[in-house]
């Protein structure tokens, strides 16, 4: 979940300039190269814009992860039960969605998504619990710690059902 505090105009790569109004917006994606990696990267500043959400997150701050571990790509169910949700806007066509079916990877809400209504609805359609990751902070030493304990937990859970 990402926090957008004024409205602006961004461009975002290939995709062109597109105005932003100020809000929340949750962009889905998947790490199936390892999901400490991949945050760290979302959490740095100093990076080669390469991704579509590289370029929103030079003006926006991420607010809050979320995530599941496990074999399966996830995004595309997750992002059509994001965009049901009351107050959902879909924002940027083809934004992260280069290789899927999906219109945009991104949704913008005006104020805080209901992710309560977010968890209950994966519930109900037999996808996994999603987990948020705490003490989230930019420096990646703090990252390092963080990650590695919570998949260790994961494993851990899965090891003993
Ligand atoms: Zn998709």
């Amino acid at each position: 979940m990402i926090n957008l505090g004024v409205g602006l105009p961004l461009r975002i790569g290939k995709l062109g300039i597109h105005n932003l109004p100020h809000g929340y917006y949750v962009y889905v994606g998947s790490a199936l190269g390892g999901l400490a990696s991949r945050l760290r990267r979302h959490l740095r500043s100093e990076k080669r814009l390469h991704w579509h959400i590289d370029y929103l997150l030079r003006q926006a701050a991420v607010a809050q992860i979320w995530y599941a571990l496990g074999p399966d790509k996830l995004e595309c169910k997750w992002n059509v039960i994001l965009r049901n949700l009351p107050g959902a806007t879909p924002s940027i066509h083809g934004f992260g969605a280069s290789d899927c079916r999906c219109s945009s990877h991104l949704t913008q809400f005006q104020v805080t998504p209901p992710l309560g209504l977010f968890k209950h609805s994966l519930e109900q359609n037999n996808l996994p619990q999603i987990y948020q990751l705490n003490e989230l902070n930019s420096r990646s030493t703090d990252l390092d710690c963080t990650i590695p304990r919570i998949v260790g937990q994961q494993t851990d859970v899965l090891a003993h059902p």
